[in-house]
């Protein structure tokens, strides 16, 4: 359905995620006539450019950057009509006015402004916007990650934040919950009535959360080695994901109905033991050079890699592992959430056992899909032979074209933010319970003065990961 006509400032409009995801989800949308001709896309950055020069960029960006096929030139054409420039350095007093005079000339009803920025940034630029006026009553503004370093400056950032917008206003980017999958995960969990009654430790063996990686940090080193896998991935991401898994169903599918429930899975993990994590560092190998030569720091301690087994001590979960992995430079580029069920309580096959028990896997990327794990008999054999066999349901065969209309995460979230719908963003209390749950590890990895588990580059990770599970006479799915 379209929506209303907006006005979306964009900070940063120059830079790599503007070009690489902003832009073409919007010129997508716009294509299939989400977004009408009369929204104004204000872009802000430092340089001096002229409207033809500004619109020539723009142009430049979407070739290189949206799908083939997805827009024809006259419809690039008429959404680069929705194009305005300001030049500003947010740091600085010039370009504000200019900016609050052409919003003010014919304002749309909603009024957003995105982040695209350097996090250092979002401070000021909330402060500034909220204090001159150029924020309204109804504005929003999203937050691109990394939200904050650590407990300590999320909060900060928060009541900086706070200030000047209402948690209401405030849309915090995890790019992870726009993905269709994980937005499957709770259509899976709440639309069927097949799996929540088995959604319990009653049933339930373990889960695995993987998120893998060929790409190294090459050309990123300088925001990654300050950053490393826990803070890039596990604290927003993956511990996402995991309260998706793990909430209670929430009484409607609101924003704070979901947050909360999110919320609680977060207050209820227990604190992690150094002792059930592994973080690694990718040294040369299979072709591929070390995370300390593209860190260019040779004495980098930062974690590209962390596996950790995480434990939610509530009722529903008592005593189910859940196991998480993810990390740079590996050998396959896989992100995939496994259910391992219970084996049957009692097996009436005497002379073979089924092979292992039934698994849910639901695969993020690539290849969007959902695949549960059966146990069959094998056909012709003698006596009761079994082979575990998939029950399959690929995204992109099942609903064929329509996949393609729905464009990627970053589409669907603009959409949300325009209409309103915080369901998918994060809120700040969750934001800072996510941080006090990682802070105490890093910490603990600091103190002990030990470097990150070597692993080859293009490998399977470090060793450590697979004893982590080992340990509990339990394998990790094979990635591939
Ligand atoms: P970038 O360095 O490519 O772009 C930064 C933009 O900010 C540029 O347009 C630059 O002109 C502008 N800018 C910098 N200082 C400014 C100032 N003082 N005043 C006005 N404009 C200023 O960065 P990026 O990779 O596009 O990342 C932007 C944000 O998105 C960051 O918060 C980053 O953490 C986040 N992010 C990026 C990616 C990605 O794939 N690039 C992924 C996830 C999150």
């Amino acid at each position: 359905n379209p929506v209303e006509a907006f006005d979306l400032v964009v900070f940063g409009i120059t830079g790599d995620l503007a070009h690489r995801k902003i832009l073409p989800a919007l010129c997508h949308r716009f294509s299939i006539g989400q977004i009408p001709k009369e929204t104004r896309i204000i872009g802000v950055a430092r340089g001096e450019k002229s409207k033809e020069q500004f619109h020539a960029e723009m142009a430049e960006a979407l070739d290189k950057h949206l799908p083939k096929g997805r827009c024809d030139d006259q419809c690039v054409k008429d959404f680069l009509d929705c194009f305005h420039y300001v030049k500003l350095d947010v740091l600085g007093e010039d370009g504000w006015q200019e900016l609050k005079d052409l919003l003010n000339e014919r304002p749309n009803p909603v009024r957003a402004f995105y982040l695209s920025v350097a996090p250092s940034l979002f401070a000021e630029i909330s402060v500034r916007l909220g204090k001159s006026g150029i924020a309204t009553e109804g504005s929003r503004i999203v937050l691109e990650k990394p939200f904050g370093h650590d407990l300590q400056s999320a909060k900060d950032l928060n009541a900086r934040l706070k200030s000047c917008f209402d948690e209401c206003q405030i849309y915090r980017i995890d790019h992870y919950l726009g993905k269709e999958t994980v937005q499957n995960l709770m259509a899976l969990r709440f639309a069927n009535a097949l799996f929540e009654p088995l959604w319990n430790s009653q049933h339930i063996d373990h889960v695995q959360i993987t998120v893998a990686e060929t790409l190294g940090i090459a050309g990123r080193g300088g925001y990654y080695d300050h950053a490393g896998a826990m803070r890039d991935m596990v604290q927003n991401h993956m511990m996402q994901v995991m309260c998706l898994i793990a909430m209670e169903p929430p009484a409607r599918f609101d924003a704070d109905s979901v947050r909360d429930e999110k919320l609680k899975v977060i207050k209820a993990l227990d604190p992690l033991d150094i002792r059930n994590t592994v973080r690694g560092q990718y040294r040369a190998g299979n072709g591929g050079g070390s995370y300390r030569e593209e860190a260019e720091n040779p004495d980098s301690m930062t974690e590209s890699a962390v596996a950790l087994k995480a434990a939610i001590s509530n009722w529903r979960w008592s005593g189910v592992p859940f196991y998480l992995r993810t990390g740079k430079r590996l050998r396959a580029h896989v992100s995939e959430i496994m259910i391992k069920f219970k084996e049957p309580p009692h097996n009436i096959f005497e002379q073979s056992r089924p092979a292992e028990g039934n698994a849910l896997i639901l695969r993020l990327q690539p290849g969007e899909g959902i695949t549960l794990m059966m146990t069959i008999k094998e056909p012709g054999s003698g006596g009761m032979r079994f082979l575990r066999v998939p029950l399959d349901m690929s995204f992109a065969e099942t609903l064929g074209g329509r996949t393609g209309v729905l464009g990627n995460a970053y589409e669907r979230l603009i959409m949300d933010v325009i209409r309103g719908d915080q369901t998918l963003f994060m809120r700040g209390d969750e934001a800072e319970a996510a941080w006090a749950w990682v802070d105490p590890v890093i910490a603990a990895w600091q103190e002990s003065g030990e470097r990150p588990q070597p692993y080859d580059a293009l490998g399977s990770g470090p060793e450590a990961a697979l004893a982590l599970m080992h340990r509990d006479g339990r394998e990790w799915r094979e990635i591939e």
